[in-house]
């Protein structure tokens, strides 16, 4: 009997000289590292190994940190309804975020994501579905629109607003989450509406929110700069790699001193620990506002805090 066996790609094709080139971010985690894509119509000559014959415009081989292509960088890819040869490589001439081309493995294969029905995307939904006599079955945009909005205007008729509730992504904000928004609190005017990692409409780290910080306010090189890091309920080598790899982790190899608030000893922390630079404080799961506060009375009891930098 035959056995199914994954047989891994080892060879993509280099972009030619007059491949499109557009700009574009990953989206796999807020750090959106900047990256390049290469696009041309399958059927057209591929790019060759030298300099003179690819969008590179490098010989091949190359040497380390120069342009490459790996097979998890390609994909082909419907393009006006034409099949297109698409490589989507960390871009080498970011000024910000990942300096150098750099990339997470997450980031640096995100071309296995766009849409190819001979590889794995091959099971993306390609049209609402709706239970029809106990099966999920294809309906259309129309059908699926039509039942939905009868139904919210059944529950709210019946029930009232909040027995409505809605649960949406946020990010890249404003645009593209305003129509969804809008009908949920204007519309509808329920309570029970939240963002994606929300329990309800609040921030998303409630914890160091009461504690008085704004999670968002610092930019990438301050996370460098700092001489002390705190790092709460999360490792930021796990979760925001380029920001770890290119700011905190050169940081952490000059002497940075970090403080890690986490439930776990993770990679990030590991390497911190390892540099003897890093103190883990290891909580139970749901109790760094508590920690955070006493931290913070401590400071105030001993007038450790810069109240001259508070007044002003
Ligand atoms: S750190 Fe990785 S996952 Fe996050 S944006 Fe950069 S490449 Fe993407």
């Amino acid at each position: 009997m035959s056995k199914l066996e994954y047989v891994s790609e080892d060879k993509a094709p280099l972009p030619p000289k007059n491949a499109e080139v557009l700009t574009t971010c990953c989206d796999y985690c807020i750090v959106a590292c900047g990256y390049k894509v290469y696009r041309w119509p399958v059927g057209t000559p591929d790019g060759g190994p030298r300099a003179s014959e690819n969008a590179f415009g490098v010989d091949f081989p190359t040497g380390a940190m120069q342009a490459w292509v790996a097979p998890t960088q390609y994909n082909v890819v419907q393009h006006n309804g034409k099949p297109h040869n698409v490589v989507i490589i960390p871009d080498k001439d970011s000024k910000a975020v990942n300096f150098g081309g750099d990339s997470s493995i997450r980031g640096g294969t995100i071309a296995q994501k766009c849409y190819n029905p001979k590889k794995p995307t091959s099971d993306r939904l390609m049209s609402p579905l709706i239970r029809i006599n106990g099966t999920l079955q294809p309906v259309s945009w129309d059908t699926a629109l039509d039942v939905a909005a009868e139904l919210i205007r059944h529950t709210v008729k019946t029930h009232g607003a909040n027995a409505y509730a809605m649960k949406m992504y946020s990010y890249q904000f404003v645009e593209n989450t305003y129509a969804l928004s809008k009908f949920a609190k204007g519309g509808v005017n329920t309570a029970n509406f939240t963002f994606h990692d929300t329990p309800a409409d609040v921030t998303s780290t409630p914890g160091f929110r009461d504690a008085g910080f704004d999670n968002f306010g610092p930019a990438y090189k301050d996370w460098g700069d700092a001489e002390v890091l705190m790092i709460c309920g999360t490792d930021p080598y796990e979760t925001k790699t380029m920001i770890f790899n290119q700011f905190i982790k050169p940081a952490i190899d000059q002497g940075q001193k970090t403080i890690w608030l986490n439930v776990r000893e993770t990679a990030g922390l590991a390497y911190a620990k390892s540099k003897g630079n890093a103190l883990h404080i290891q909580l139970d799961p749901g109790t760094d506002t508590p920690v955070l506060g006493a931290i913070a009375r401590v400071i105030l009891e001993n007038g450790w805090e810069d109240s001259e930098w508070i007044k002003n």
